[in-house]
């Protein structure tokens, strides 16, 4: 018998993940029927998708579900992403039983992408964003991983208990996810680079990007063992264009005019070109912001 995904998600808690701690109290969550409670008897619901809403209270982000489905169609059926998220594969498709945290995995596609291609290596992933509707429409596509509304800045997680770190164009919390990390593990933090989606910030603001901040910040906190450079360019048609423009902030602060006349193309050139950073812990860490 299929078990509902409510039930499996509190089997899969219970057997692979075990190490969610209260978002009130820090203590650690235990599974009883399909709630999480802790030993002050705060308790959270496994809601009927299978995902978990761990936050003290909820936030309102600009990310809405329009975004996060334009965004999925964009990076999944389109496959936009695929170059990168590929080499990720790689990074971890001889290894077994890795407990993966996407920390802001928006919609999931990425983190559903690997597990997928990992299929046979008994991973465990869990997506985590701050953004309920990101969780909500994960947690309709796919049921192969946890996902929960959390605050990366506090994730109700354990310490050491995460094998990988994702963090995929997404803001970090380097602080927390060195607590999280397993002494052996690692993190997989992907960067725009000057030319990433450089056809339409030249069309919106005639401006380059840099990342130097970002990049300088990862290498003061963590070794970095190993960075990969992804470069791709691809014709994106009218459908695919359309899902770029909703979901991608650049657009928020763009001319609305300019966001029409790139709505209007047929077709456009669209260019990825990110770093993937691995970093590993450094022996003596020194904590700051
Ligand atoms: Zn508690």
């Amino acid at each position: 018998m299929k078990l509902k995904k409510r039930e499996a998600a509190a089997l899969r808690i219970r057997e692979s993940f075990p190490h969610l701690t209260c978002p009130v109290c820090q203590e650690k969550l235990a599974v009883n029927e399909t709630s999480l409670i802790c030993a002050n008897r705060h308790q959270f619901d496994i809601a009927k998708n299978g995902s978990l809403h761990l936050l003290k209270k909820s936030v309102k982000t600009n990310y809405t579900k329009e975004l996060f489905q334009a965004r999925r169609y964009l990076m999944d059926e389109v496959g936009f992403f695929y170059p990168v998220t590929d080499q990720i594969v790689q990074l971890v498709q001889n290894e077994q039983g890795l407990k993966i945290l996407d920390a802001g995995c928006g919609e999931g596609t990425h983190l559903s992408y690997i597990l997928r291609k990992c299929e046979g290596n008994d991973f465990t992933g869990i997506g985590m964003d701050l953004a309920k509707d990101g969780i909500q429409t994960a947690a309709s596509h796919d049921e192969s991983a946890l996902w929960i509304t959390a605050d990366l800045a506090k994730a109700p997680v354990e310490n050491d208990s995460i094998d990988i770190v994702l963090n995929i164009l997404s803001p970090a919390n380097y602080r927390e996810f060195s607590r999280l990390l397993t002494k052996r593990g690692r993190v997989i933090k992907v960067v725009p680079r000057t030319g990433y989606l450089k056809e339409l910030r030249q069309h919106y603001f005639d401006e380059e990007y840099t990342n130097e901040e970002t990049t300088a910040a990862f290498y003061d906190q963590f070794d970095v063992v190993d960075k990969i450079t992804v470069q791709h360019t691809q014709q994106l048609d009218h459908a695919a264009i359309a899902a770029l423009v909703r979901m991608t902030p650049l657009s928020w602060r763009a001319d609305q005019d300019k966001v029409q006349s790139f709505l209007d193309k047929k077709m456009a050139e669209m260019t990825i070109d990110v770093d993937i950073l691995i970093g590993v812990k450094k022996v003596e860490l020194e904590v700051s912001e």
